[in-house]
């Protein structure tokens, strides 16, 4: 369990200063049914090439455990301007916990 503050103290590159920044998790986005890379990979399953793709991701790995932890996309908008920015590296947590 990851315990993240609501409202952190950072630097923003927009003011170029300290502000006070609100935390907001960014919502899945929808996986696009009609995009090329979708209907490729849909393709390739339907076919079967080797034994790769799974249909499964958690599969992908034989062997090894799927991974208990997952990437976690979250920004920061700054209070004085109202812009967000993200962090340069997506955090790994299992559980993430915002207050
Ligand atoms: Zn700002």
């Amino acid at each position: 369990m990851v315990k993240l503050a609501k409202e952190q103290n950072r630097y923003c590159p927009y003011c170029k200063k300290h502000t006070l920044q609100v935390l907001k998790e960014d919502s899945k986005g929808k996986s696009n049914v009609l995009n090329k890379r979708f209907r490729h990979r849909q393709a390739n399953i339907e076919k079967g090439y080797g034994s790769f793709p799974y249909e499964d991701p958690s599969h992908r790995s034989r062997g090894r455990k799927s991974p208990t932890s997952k990437k976690r996309n979250f920004h920061y908008t700054c209070k004085e301007c109202g812009k967000s920015n993200k962090p340069r590296e997506a955090m790994r947590a299992g559980k993430l916990e915002i207050a």
